[in-house]
């Protein structure tokens, strides 16, 4: 049987290690000149590292990512909010988290993929047909390539899904973000480079988030109209009069952040869908179910979404039960993740001051919450599934 998965990125190229490994072609198509996972950092969850284990990418993973020893939320003067330790969460779901450069994820993911792969970059998908036998995709080039199933990978703006649910479009979330990764001398940072960290305040979110090799990657989230002209030619320096006030290495940080670097866009999400799976066409990733990413978790499900669409496929009788298998089973838990990762930047994004001093003063006894937050995102079981 062989795969078309139109979009090389994490989802794309995940399912396409998947597949491979129940014995699928697969051929893989990216509308970029060069692949590329996007800029900054990625915070990979305990259950996405277990999936990535699966896949091969273990190894290479910790090699190049950094694991944490504390998740802690403060106020913008530093206040601790909470502080979740990591090592009970790696003992009690057998992995860590992982940070990690998205360059650095996507050589660990072409070294799993392994020379055999068939990756096209400068192949834009324009349109698909499906009949009883298979699929037909076409290309801005007037190429065209045919296969048995057609999987879109071709994230938030898929075009795949919008020729098949035309009325759904990705929502803005109500809050815009800046991303950079800048080297940094831990020696002379005063901060714990084993700690992420989110600082909650009045003029919005700020992240820290140590990578391997003497980098940081930090995100900036303020609240704003969607789209706003002024936000999109935001340098270091506007950053550091929103932030300049918040708590030690914030300021030091902006300080040396240099504005061509900065990534900027506004944060959208995909309201639900009932299915993901429309006769032969699978949708897959950001395609399927975008996330806000304040459960660091929108690659994660990329990636669960790889491997059990694989263990469907290689567990059921046929290919039409595999598929709707594969949709039931990720509309559920994706539209689960997407409310509460809306409702966690809600409370994070909190800017009046009472709502604030509320929000802070009931974060302590958050713990028991978190924790079951926690367990249902990582506890799922992906052991079995491709062998
Ligand atoms: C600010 C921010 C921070 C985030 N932080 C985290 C985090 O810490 N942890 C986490 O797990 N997730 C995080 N995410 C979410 C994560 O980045 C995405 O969920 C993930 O990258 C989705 O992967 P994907 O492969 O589905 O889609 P994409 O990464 O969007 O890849 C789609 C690919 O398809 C290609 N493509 C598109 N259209 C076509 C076409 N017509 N023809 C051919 N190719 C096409 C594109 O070029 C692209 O390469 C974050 C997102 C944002 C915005």
């Amino acid at each position: 049987m062989k795969a078309i998965i139109i979009g090389a990125g994490i989802g794309g190229l995940c399912t396409s290690i998947a597949l491979r490994k129940i014995g699928l072609q697969t051929v893989v198509y990216d509308k970029r000149a060069e692949l590329d996972l996007g800029g900054a950092g990625l915070g990979i969850g305990a259950n996405a590292v277990r999936a990535l284990q699966l896949l091969g990418a273990g190894d290479q993973l910790f090699q190049v990512g950094k694991t944490m020893r504390s998740v802690q939320i403060k106020s913008e003067r530093g206040k601790l909010l909470s502080d979740t330790k990591t090592a009970p969460i790696s003992r009690k779901f057998g992995a860590d988290n992982v940070n990690i450069d998205r360059a650095k994820l996507l050589d660990v993911l072409l070294s799993a993929a392994g020379p055999d792969h068939r990756i096209q970059a400068n192949k834009r998908c324009v349109r698909f047909e499906q009949s009883a036998c298979g699929i037909k995709v076409w290309f801005a080039d007037g190429t065209s390539e045919e296969g048995d199933i057609l999987i879109a990978a071709d994230g938030i703006h898929s075009v795949i899904r919008q020729t098949l649910l035309p009325q759904t479009k990705p929502r803005y979330a109500g809050y815009t973000c800046w991303r950079s990764v800048v080297p940094v001398d831990w020696s002379r940072l005063n901060y714990d480079p084993d700690v992420f960290t989110e600082t909650w305040g009045r003029n919005g979110r700020f992240g820290l988030v140590p990578l391997a090799s003497g980098h940081i990657y930090w995100f900036a989230c303020l609240n704003a109209k969607k789209a706003d002209p002024r936000l999109a030619q935001f340098t270091a320096k506007d950053l550091a009069k929103q932030f300049g006030h918040y708590h030690e290495p914030i300021p030091q940080l902006l300080e040396n952040s240099c504005s061509g670097l900065l990534l900027h866009h506004d944060i959208l999400f995909l309201p639900p869908l009932r299915r993901f799976t429309f006769g032969r066409v699978v949708l897959l990733g950001d395609a399927a179910h975008a996330t806000t990413p304040n459960m660091g978790q929108g690659a994660g499900q990329a990636i669960e979404d790889a491997i059990i669409l694989a263990g469907h496929i290689r567990h059921s009788p046929s290919i039409e039960t595999a598929l709707e298998r594969y949709s039931k089973q990720r509309v559920k838990r994706t539209a689960a993740i997407t409310k509460m990762s809306n409702l966690v930047g809600k409370i994070a994004q909190l800017n009046l001051p009472a709502a604030i001093a509320l929000r802070n003063a009931l974060m302590p006894a958050t713990g028991k919450l978190v924790t079951r937050q926690l367990d249902y995102l990582y506890h799922i079981d992906l052991d079995g599934l491709l062998k």
